[in-house]
């Protein structure tokens, strides 16, 4: 399939939010030039609603997006694993659908969960992406430095393949995660009025490594922001702000970032 059309790289349809109106979620998404949407795990129970999501879509119907997904643990969630829970995270991996592990990383604004668990949590997925060549969804949140050092160590074994998910980090960060190989992508938060210096690290970041997301059913884009909940459908809001940043069209931008989307997260092409 040609890349066009905008990749949402990041939406969390099995939340009951937007699972309860699925049909829906997708059409609009489809109408409002959406072709891939990213379904971003948080745990392993989510994946029971993966399930759930493909049973009730046909994956060649051309009048939605075609619906990927991901699987992994998110940091806020590492300590409520439960045995089998990470077995069947791996097994996953060959799903038919699936593109992606994650989302999952560090977070310091929650603190539900110890620094220690998450980072072990992480460092599992690392491994994993080796062994399987899955690209990994990061989560960053107020933790800058454990992240660096964390993506420094691991880079000593080879360059990272992945995304730091919903970047709201400085111009340096993004560089360094970009030198080792990994992608940026950005959510509505690159609309929000008090985002200038967000905007301005997403104006200076190289094309062929920008991705964009919703975050579903978070982080409503203006001018949509008090619409509850998000939606794959309000990716091109963000891809707008972004092509005004590089002095591109918005199918340019569709287009360039669905490319970037297909050369990280191969098993969609
Ligand atoms: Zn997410």
């Amino acid at each position: 399939m040609e890349p066009t059309g905008w990749t949402d790289t990041h939406a969390h349809l099995a939340d009951s939010d937007l699972f309860s109106h699925l049909q829906s979620v997708l059409a609009q998404a489809a109408v409002h030039g959406v072709h891939r949407v990213i379904c971003v795990a948080v745990d392993a129970q989510s994946l029971d609603t993966i399930d759930n999501i493909y049973r009730q879509i046909e994956t060649e119907d051309s009048s939605i997006p075609s619906v990927w997904s991901s699987a992994g643990i998110h940091p806020n969630y590492a300590h409520q694993e439960k045995p089998g829970d990470w077995e069947k995270i791996v097994s996953r991996s060959s799903h038919p659908r699936l593109c992606a592990l994650g989302e999952t990383g560090l977070d310091k604004y929650w603190d539900d969960c110890p620094m220690e668990v998450q980072l072990a949590n992480f460092q599992k997925h690392w491994k994993l992406s080796r062994e399987t060549g899955l690209p990994v969804i990061v989560h960053s949140r107020e933790c800058d430095q454990e992240m660096l050092d964390f993506l420094e160590h691991e880079f000593r074994h080879g360059p990272l393949l992945g995304v730091m998910h919903s970047f709201c980090s400085s111009y340096e960060v993004a560089c360094r995660c970009i030198d080792m190989g990994l992608y940026i992508s950005f959510s509505g938060m690159l609309t929000y009025k008090k985002n200038d210096a967000l905007r301005d690290v997403a104006r200076r970041l190289p094309l062929e490594r920008l991705l964009v997301e919703t975050d579903a059913p978070y982080l409503s884009p203006e001018p949509k922001r008090s619409a509850r909940p998000n939606e794959p459908a309000y990716v091109a809001y963000t891809g707008k702000v972004l092509a005004q940043l590089h002095g591109k069209s918005e199918s340019q931008m569709a287009q360039a970032t669905t490319e970037n989307a297909l050369n990280l997260f191969q098993r969609m092409r």
